[in-house]
């Protein structure tokens, strides 16, 4: 029999925690936390002890969580909802997007551009770090465009608060006390933090905040939006209001409650196992460096800490390879990472993290993200540590493999 793969892709989805499956598998109900009758009370009480739950460990009041689907639908709410909301009073939207943010946010604000929104995006370090400064000149920039006073300007940032390829870290203090300061509001898509690092809505400025539940151990499906009291947002979506009238749709208690188990198992151990992330991950670094020299660590380098760089990231550029070729050998070696940027058809694009860090074309096309979790252990780390030179070797001279795997190509 096969034995597992050595999965090494958490970034993109981390296996569900026993916690999470059991708080799931109890909370079926059966009942709609919006009807009236004693079922539909009890399905609402599980609802709002999860949300209790959740937005205490995130340093949030519980009125301020918006239960959503996931990352996706909350990035899109936080970005399109405060843009809609400021045309809809007559203001006129600048809203600025850091170069390196997940394509729900980028996307969204190129919609925002197509609704009459006049879109910036701010350039980012070599290391992928979106600096206050930045945010602060352009903010200044974008608003004075508008002439003298301004008053109908209204500014929108969304700055992530760590990077999904690159696990580079934000200063999102810095850049929610740049954005106060000017009187706009702050998206922060947090969904690669949650769970992972310490994270404070309420000390962050942020306006709204997004997390995404099977990034941290609850089943996909499940994810929330931080939305402060007063922020200015638009419902994207129409029908039973829901959720502060912001999305509606009839509420997934057994992901919240399971959302609100894997949370709290996450951050009750996330000293210890960020330490322990933290490890494999400089141990598969150095590894990869001693099999592949010419190999280059992307984003921060931050030995043994995760102030900087996510503790279970490790994203490196192999020149003269395409990543995609690498996953593929990799895969067939029984070891399961990424590209970490996205496929189009079948074909991996150049990554926007990459080339906003200033990476060419070819290079940009050369990474591959290995992403550790809560089931990663020492024996994944040195399977890939064992097999990266000889794929590394193998991938010498282009896409081999993916060109065969995929006649006509
Ligand atoms: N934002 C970031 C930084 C992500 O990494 C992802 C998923 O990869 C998303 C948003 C989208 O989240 P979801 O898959 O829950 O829609």
């Amino acid at each position: 029999m096969a034995s597992a793969p050595h999965y090494l892709d958490h970034a993109a989805t981390t296996p569900p925690r026993r916690v999470a499956l059991e708080a799931f598998a109890a909370a079926q109900t059966g009942a709609n936390p919006s009807s009236l009758h004693r079922s539909g009370r009890a399905a609402r009480r599980l609802l709002e002890d999860a949300r209790e739950q959740i937005a205490d460990l995130l340093g949030a009041h519980p009125s301020e969580l918006l239960f959503t689907s996931g990352g996706t639908e909350s990035d899109n709410l936080g970005v399109l909802g405060a843009t809609r909301h400021a045309t809809a009073a007559g203001r006129r939207p600048h809203l600025l997007v850091s170069a390196v943010e997940h394509h729900s946010v980028l996307d969204a604000a190129v919609q925002a551009g197509r609704e009459g929104s006049q879109v910036a995006v701010l350039p980012v370090l070599d290391d992928g770090t979106c600096a206050a400064a930045t945010v602060g000149a352009a903010a200044d920039a974008a608003v004075a465009e508008d002439g003298p006073g301004h008053p109908q300007a209204s500014l929108h940032v969304a700055v992530m608060a760590a990077n999904n390829e690159s696990g580079t870290i934000n200063p999102v203090a810095e850049i929610g006390q740049q954005v106060t300061e000017r009187g706009g509001t702050l998206h922060v898509d947090a969904v690669q933090a949650v769970g992972h690092i310490p994270v404070d809505f309420a000390g962050s400025g942020a306006t709204t905040m997004s997390l995404s539940g099977h990034k941290f151990g609850a089943p996909p499906g499940i994810g929330g939006l931080l939305a402060r009291r007063d922020a200015p947002l638009q419902p994207l979506g129409f029908g039973g209001g829901q959720e502060r009238e912001l999305r509606s749709g009839s509420v997934n208690v057994p992901g919240a409650v399971a959302m609100a188990a894997a949370l709290a198992e996450a951050c009750a151990e996330m000293d210890t196992e960020a330490a322990r992330l933290a490890g494999l991950r400089d141990r598969i670094v150095a590894g990869i460096q001693h099999a592949v020299p010419e190999a280059r660590l992307c984003g921060p380098h931050e030995p043994g800490g995760w102030t900087r760089r996510l503790p279970g990231n490790v994203h490196m550029v192999f020149p003269g390879r395409v990543g995609e070729s690498l996953l593929l050998l990799l895969d067939a070696a029984g070891i399961c990472v990424s590209t970490g940027s996205a496929c189009t058809a079948g074909v991996a694009e150049a990554s926007h993290v990459l080339l906003a860090c200033g990476y060419d074309e070819a290079e940009a096309r050369a990474a591959l993200r290995i992403t550790l979790g809560h089931t990663t252990t020492a024996d994944d780390a040195e399977a890939l540590v064992a097999a990266i030179g000889a794929v590394a070797e193998r991938s010498c001279g282009g896409d081999v493999i993916a060109s065969r795997l995929r006649p006509g190509r």
